[in-house]
């Protein structure tokens, strides 16, 4: 847990700071004046110290001064509270070695965004001088997502959720015929979490289940809706993770959204990854075959990154292979790139796999493609993942591919 030592005189401020603290899980430290703080500071070694400016006895700067001399607090990060705002007392303040600067009043996202920004830096920092060391803790953004994330979920504050579409078009129609649901956290505070940041996070904390029973369910709600306005063949793809995939009722939950949203189940995808299938691949194969017959589609997302032996492809129910983004960027300069492309092609065909080349972003990559016989393509050449009702917007507008690109 992160500590965070408060050194504020003024005992509404100092209690106000730590109440929003430790409502936002940081480990809390009080002080009441300079020289209690410099104490605490010795003897606690807090993560991060919020200092007030002005105080008696040993003020703001007296005790940035005396931290910096000892090696225990010297590399602390430090943030100055004060109600002056005048350029030389900031100056005063960096100069001594102050790593941020907030003039009070200042509001809770000031302050939480302030704590971020000096803990990532010093977690950077850290990986830089301890590079040796493997440490696989989370950093202290990572900790603050994680805290958020839990925070939403248990105030089931989903409405900072969204869901992306990014379209899937048939490279010899050049129609839309499905999409990939993607998930986005737009969070008051952090702004846009990026699924980078956020779904491994979420993955190892599990707390990637209740997202992902919204997403399926806010998927599935919106299918409809499209469907209903005439798209009927439209199918949308739901990336599924490990956590999900062993939960026993999987399989009930799936059928009970289609039941309740009237939907065929052959208008679903699930995507899993290599990665999510192998590690237990015998249950794997029994969930995906419970799942299959009933007529929902699987698809293999991130084909050929992973490390599926190709002995499995044959066992698994599967509809649709995606081929990794890493094997279409530059294909149509990249011999290897094109050799293994065109033999995935071929092979999924011979399998009566469906194909789709994910991270097509260029005219030369699709005319590649299209040459030879790729079945489908994904990618910002056609569309960014796009918010639910910008995706409606290019299906009512009957967007295609360019057809001219051979
Ligand atoms: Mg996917």
């Amino acid at each position: 847990m992160t500590k965070i030592l408060v050194i504020e005189d003024e005992k509404l401020v100092r209690e106000n700071i730590i109440d929003l603290l430790a409502a936002e899980d940081f480990d809390t430290i009080a002080a009441a004046n300079g020289r209690i703080g410099l104490d605490l500071a010795l003897s606690q070694t807090p993560d991060l110290i919020l200092c007030d400016l002005m105080m008696p006895e040993v003020d703001g700067y007296g005790v940035l001064t005396r931290l910096r001399e000892k090696p225990v607090t010297a590399s602390i990060p430090f943030i100055f509270l004060t109600a002056k705002s005048a350029r030389t007392d900031f100056r005063q303040g960096m100069d001594l070695g102050a790593d941020d600067y907030l003039t009070k009043p200042f509001t809770r996202t000031e302050l939480l965004n302030a704590i971020a920004s000096r803990l990532t830096k010093q977690a950077s920092l850290a990986k830089q001088v301890s590079t040796k060391f493997d440490v696989q803790t989370f950093s202290p953004k990572q900790q603050m997502i994680e805290m958020f994330l839990r925070r939403a979920i248990e105030r089931e504050e989903f409405e900072q959720f969204l869901v992306y579409y990014q379209p899937i078009v048939d490279i010899h129609s050049g129609r839309i015929i499905g999409a990939e649901s993607l998930l986005r956290w737009q969070h008051p505070e952090l702004g846009m979490v990026t699924p980078t940041e956020l779904i491994p996070l979420a993955e190892s904390t599990g707390l990637i289940l209740p997202i992902s029973d919204w997403v399926l369910k806010n998927v599935c709600q919106q299918m409809k809706l499209w469907h209903n306005q005439g798209f009927t063949d439209l199918r949308i793809a739901v990336n599924i993770s490990a956590n999900q995939l062993k939960q026993p009722n999987f399989t009930e939950k799936i059928l009970h959204l289609l039941l309740v949203n009237n939907l065929v189940p052959d208008c679903l995808v699930l995507e899993l990854t290599e990665n999510i299938i192998m590690p237990d691949i015998n249950q794997a194969i029994s969930t995906m075959n419970e799942i299959h017959s009933y007529g929902v589609k699987i698809a293999i997302d991130d084909f050929g990154a992973g490390y599926t032996s190709l002995i499995y492809l044959k066992q698994l129910p599967i509809h649709t292979l995606k081929i990794d983004r890493y094997f279409i960027q530059c294909i149509a300069n990249d011999v290897q790139k094109a050799i293994i492309t065109t033999a995935l092609i071929q092979m999924a065909h011979n399998l009566n796999l469906h194909i789709v080349a994910e991270g097509v972003e260029t005219e030369q990559e699709l005319a590649f493609l299209r040459q030879h016989k790729c079945d489908a393509i994904q990618g910002f050449f056609f569309s960014h993942a796009l918010p639910a009702a910008e995706f409606e917007k290019i299906l009512v507008a009957k967007k295609r591919l360019n057809m001219s690109t051979v």
